[in-house]
């Protein structure tokens, strides 16, 4: 980051942003992408440039665009959000219920639904993987349906990882994505939304709009391009996730089966057992009424080992 290349990226650009703009657009198929502070306002522009006030949008239930940003879709994109069932799996839509959804293009008196979001890991479903076909006939229903596509990526790098596909396979048909370098790339700052060069010019006036757009930017996108290097090392942390799994069942928890990198265990008692974690120096959370774990380039197979051997050690505390 200290010897990163800059320039001003509001004003006539930024040769490492530029550098790592091109980097993820050809990593994520798409044609531009644009670096932005956080995945947040990456969904928020692309809902901004996807809707108009009024329009209905369509989304998974429990989406992060629904359930954890504050309603920005509403207040910002002016979207007013229809939850889709988890009727295929944990996480994911059948093609049937997106079409239902959509409904079909009536006189001018009817709700617009011009907008499906997917979400791929799948974050409160503990981080569940779409593949590319089941991908394609979401793709498929939604286009049948007039209706554009938005794939909220934050994890899209485990999803490709985990599925040994490149994250280009699974974007084919969309119109945008956004794909988070903060997470379990490891990147302090920044995520990108990618799309159509137009839409990426667009993309570029929003978010000078709200307040993302940053001057000597380069140092923070060098951070990101040394996050990419760790693309082919994710593995290691789906690796992790199932040790930590294996282990928590063989203490007798109820583990779901994790995808990727996150973990969610069912207990009796959450908040006694996220208390009685962090008093065994254990960081987890919550979602979906269970335990969640995460493993991320920090957490070696050693420090899954002695997580567990604590656990054991307050299985009864
Ligand atoms: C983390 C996350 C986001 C938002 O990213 P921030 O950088 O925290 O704003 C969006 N979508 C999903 C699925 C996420 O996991």
């Amino acid at each position: 980051m200290a010897a990163a290349e800059v320039g001003d990226d509001v004003l006539d650009g930024d040769p490492t942003m530029r550098e790592l703009e091109e980097r993820v657009a050809q990593l994520l198929g798409m044609e531009s992408a644009l670096w932005v502070p956080s995945g947040c306002m990456g969904n928020t522009i692309a809902l901004m440039l996807h809707l108009q006030r009024g329009d209905r949008f369509l989304a998974t239930r429990a989406a992060h665009v629904l359930d954890n940003e504050l309603g920005a879709a509403a207040w910002l994109a002016g979207g007013i959000p229809e939850p889709l069932p988890w009727d295929a799996a944990p996480g994911r839509p059948s093609p049937e219920a997106v079409t239902k959804a959509a409904g079909t293009n009536g006189p001018y008196y009817r709700l617009r639904t011009p907008l499906l979001c997917l979400e791929n890991t799948h974050n409160a479903a503990g981080g569940a993987v779409t593949g590319p076909e089941e991908q394609a006939a979401l793709v498929a229903a939604a286009r049948a349906a007039d209706l554009r596509v938005h794939l909220d990526g934050a994890r899209i790098w485990n999803a490709a990882a985990a599925l040994g596909v490149k994250p280009s396979e699974l974007t084919v048909g969309v119109d945008s994505v956004q794909a988070c370098l903060s997470k379990g790339l490891g990147a302090p700052v920044g995520s990108l939304v990618a799309g159509s060069r137009a839409f990426v010019e667009e993309a570029r006036r929003v978010r000078k709009m709200l307040g993302g757009g940053v001057r000597q930017g380069g140092v923070l996108a060098a951070a990101g391009l040394v996050a990419l290097d760790r693309l082919d090392r994710l593995y290691e942390d789906h690796d992790a996730a199932r040790q930590l799994a294996t282990g928590l069942a063989e203490l007798g928890w109820k583990v779901r089966e994790p995808h990727t990198n996150i973990v969610l265990a069912e207990v009796d008692d959450l908040h006694q057992w996220l208390g009685r974690l962090r008093e065994a120096g254990v960081l987890a959370s919550s979602m979906d009424g269970c335990v969640r774990f995460v493993t991320h380039r920090d957490v070696s197979r050693q420090e899954i080992g002695e997580a567990l051997r604590r656990i054991a050690g307050r299985a009864h505390g």
